[in-house]
């Protein structure tokens, strides 16, 4: 299956102006990891092309939500090996969503077991100046821990997630929902997807949060905004973040990727720079227990 080999399940590293990493666990409960999550490997000098994160949340039976989760973030990666755009950012990472979700379309009709795949898709593209480009499909989240206030920055694009903004349910009744997995916008179900795009103008000290379900589906907002707020570096707060929802009782594949801003000027030219400073590793699953 394309991707599946290669997923990692830890990435973290850290540069004078940034701070990235991401954790991804099976849970207690599910026998596989459906989550995907990618984070933007330096050195590379395309990281002139901005640092991207995303977070997938694969659904569909055997092993149809992984491939569908991996694909989608694999697919987003091969945006540092695209031809220059002449478009704006977000219309280049809509461009990306659209095309991501036309490849599994495609990928569902060469096996019958990825028959019915689907996958959640939020992704975050940093680029100058400290600018981060949302764009969103489903119900994992992105969230901005700014001065002590943790806010989502994304909406969930599901049933329970509509009746919530409608005001007919509170966050907490969503939570226990029977009818919390039905998902209204997804990856490879329809032939057309609407991503969500969103723009936020960040400063140094912000922390964002890239999360699957598993993780806000089970674990309150104060315990993730007390957890970010007290950890002191991003990779800390992803595994006290994934500690959480196992403590919770593990319900759902749980996938964070946390970032913290260091510094906004000049970010990506010296990210690109060959980052001298830089400080990386990378899990693979099986060689080494992530850190809990
Ligand atoms: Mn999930």
């Amino acid at each position: 299956m394309p991707g599946l080999a290669e997923r990692p399940s830890r990435v973290q590293w850290s540069h004078d102006v940034l701070e990235v990493a991401g954790l991804s666990d099976v849970g207690l409960v599910r026998a596989k990891n459906e989550d995907s999550f990618y984070i933007a490997e330096p050195p590379r000098a395309d990281l002139a092309r901005g640092v991207l994160l995303a977070v997938a949340d694969g659904m569909g039976g055997h092993l149809a939500g992984e491939v569908a989760s991996s694909c989608a973030v694999d697919f987003m990666s091969t945006y540092y090996s695209d031809e220059p755009f002449d478009g704006t950012i977000e219309e280049k990472l809509s461009q990306k969503v659209v095309q991501a979700n036309e490849t599994l379309l495609a990928l569902a009709q060469t096996s019958q077991m990825l028959e019915g795949m689907g996958t959640t898709l939020s992704s975050a593209l940093l680029v100058e100046n400290g600018k981060l480009v949302i764009c969103h499909v489903g119900d994992s989240r992105i969230y901005l821990l700014r001065e002590g206030e943790l806010e989502a920055q994304t909406n969930d694009h599901s049933f329970v997630g509509e009746q919530v903004r409608l005001g007919l349910l509170t966050e907490d009744e969503a939570r226990v929902h029977p009818a919390r997995n039905i998902i209204t916008r997804a990856l490879g179900i329809r032939t057309r997807v609407e991503p969500e795009l969103s723009t936020l103008d960040l400063k140094p000290g912000d922390r964002i949060l890239l999360a699957s379900d598993g993780l806000h589906g089970y674990v309150e907002e104060a315990q993730i905004r007390q957890a970010l707020m007290e950890s002191p570096c991003a990779s800390e707060a992803a595994a006290r973040l994934v500690g959480l929802a196992l403590d919770a009782g593990g319900m759902d594949n749980v996938t964070v990727v946390v970032a913290t801003i260091r510094e906004i000027d000049r970010m990506i030219e010296r990210l690109a720079d060959k980052s001298p400073g830089l400080a990386y590793a990378k899990t693979l699953p099986g060689l080494e227990e992530p850190e809990k």
